[in-house]
């Protein structure tokens, strides 16, 4: 369902946009065809369009009567096929009256009139020259076809009114076109959901700043900005939140303020890992605390009723601010601070959820199967998402684990396009061997 997922997401409002606009939103409104598809029947091929029961035996020789191009409307009784005839058509071109097939140019050639002294008298259209007294074209037929050949029917693709695109349906350039061929130059879309992302970490420094010998830059803010756009959503880039409780609080109550907030670091069993106890002090609710997974085992998932803040000037800064009057539950996830973690929790966890806060009708997660290059050696227990290179394609598609340190190797990133999954019940899989992959 579009409106309320199962644990009560609802899309925020709905804005009308251009069509080019569209492209990743999630449609408002149902897209309809506007008339039938194809509007008559329509050419596949270039050819002659004839009627397969002159082609019952061949070779068979037609007589040309006319010609219709694409764009072209053949009216019925100026230009139709009768016994023995045939009309030159092109690819997307109207079947004229009396054809029921299309017979590909290739398989005809030029014939001689089998009665040259006859004069034709063709009333059909050649062009502009309209009824004209034209010595005949004929045509020999190779081979024949069935009835029904070569042309779509009109409303075989799809009749006027009927449903093409789904309330909910995420926009891609096939769901453009099909706006675009309804005649639709602006629709309707769902608000983008707001994201917070708010990195936590004593060590973390901001990307311009000069790390000292013990700091890191913030490169977790970035990529889960960079995924919440590739999902939808609009994110909103925090401050780098300190492990000290006050400042984390007021920096996540801030997050509250968005339709979710993406925490990371701060979630394991460290000393100063704060994240859960502040949530806990805001009587989050935890819907769960932990995943066996690896990388990502610590990620968290919760809500808290939050009375949202309002601020006067509308934007998620520092202002004045009233409570608005009616409670209201604010999703957030604690994702494990390592950047390869993060990156992985991301994908299987929040952005379903960003998807659902967008009106999305829920997506299975996209994953392709390959062929492993070299075996694997793991332990058991956990459902391990190892980043790898997908090579070849198709039946030949390979991977291969790329060399990496654990989840705090954002550089072996550089190489992996992909995750190899590994069941939990593993403890080795041998080269030759079909593993599922989660893209990046
Ligand atoms: P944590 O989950 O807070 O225990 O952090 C796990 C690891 O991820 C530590 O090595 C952190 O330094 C690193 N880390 C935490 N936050 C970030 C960040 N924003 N960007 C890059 N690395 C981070
Ligand atoms: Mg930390």
């Amino acid at each position: 369902m579009v409106e309320e997922h199962a644990v009560g997401i609802c899309p925020g409002g709905v804005e009308t946009v251009d069509l080019l606009a569209s492209l990743g939103r999630v449609l408002a409104e149902g897209i309809l065809a506007d008339r039938d598809f194809p509007p008559f029947d329509r050419a596949t091929r270039d050819g002659y369009a004839v009627r397969a029961a002159d082609l019952a035996e061949v070779p068979a020789r037609l007589e040309v009567v006319g010609a219709v191009k694409a764009g072209d409307w053949p009216e019925p009784g100026v230009c139709s096929v009768g016994r023995g005839q045939a009309v030159e058509i092109m690819t997307g071109a109207p079947l004229p009256a009396g054809a029921d097939a299309v017979v590909m140019v290739e398989h005809t050639s030029a014939a001689q009139d089998p009665h040259p002294n006859v004069a034709k008298n063709t009333t059909l259209g050649w062009g502009t020259l309209g009824s004209v007294t034209l010595a005949g074209k004929f045509i020999e037929v190779q081979r024949n076809v069935r009835s029904g050949e070569n042309f779509v029917r009109r409303g075989a693709e799809a009749l006027a009114g009927q449903v093409l695109l789904d309330r909910g349906r995420w926009l891609d350039h096939a769901g453009i076109a099909i706006a675009a061929s309804v005649g639709k130059s602006r629709v309707q879309v769902f608000r983008k959901p707001r994201v917070a992302v708010l990195s936590t970490g004593d060590e973390v420094v901001e990307i311009d700043a000069m790390p000292g010998p013990a700091q890191i830059r913030n490169s977790n803010s970035y990529s889960l900005v960079a995924q919440v756009q590739n999902a939808g959503g609009e994110a909103v880039r925090l401050a780098i939140a300190p492990d000290e409780r006050g400042r984390l609080r007021s920096l996540i109550e801030e997050g509250l303020g968005c339709d979710l907030l993406l925490l990371a670091g701060g979630v394991s069993m460290g000393k100063y890992d704060l994240v859960e106890q502040v949530l806990g002090e805001l009587q989050a609710d935890f819907y769960f605390t932990g995943a066996e997974i690896q990388p990502g085992r610590p990620v968290v998932f919760g809500s808290c009723d939050w009375n949202t803040f309002v601020y006067a000037n509308g934007q998620a800064d520092a202002g004045t601010r009233a409570r608005a009057p009616a409670p209201h539950k604010k999703y957030f996830f604690g994702l494990p601070g390592n950047p390869v973690s993060t990156m992985v929790t991301f994908e299987l966890f929040a952005k379903p959820m960003i998807e659902a806060l967008a009106g999305q009708t829920p997506q299975r997660l996209i994953f392709l199967r390959a062929r492993l290059k070299s075996d694997i050696r793991t332990k058991t227990g956990l459902k391990r998402f190892l980043p790898a290179v997908l090579s070849g394609e198709f039946e030949n598609a390979e991977v291969e684990l790329t060399r990496w340190q654990g989840s705090g190797d954002i550089a072996a990133l550089a190489w992996a396009n992909c995750y190899v999954v590994v069941p939990p019940e593993r403890e080795r899989i041998d080269s030759g061997e079909w593993v599922s992959l989660l893209m990046r």
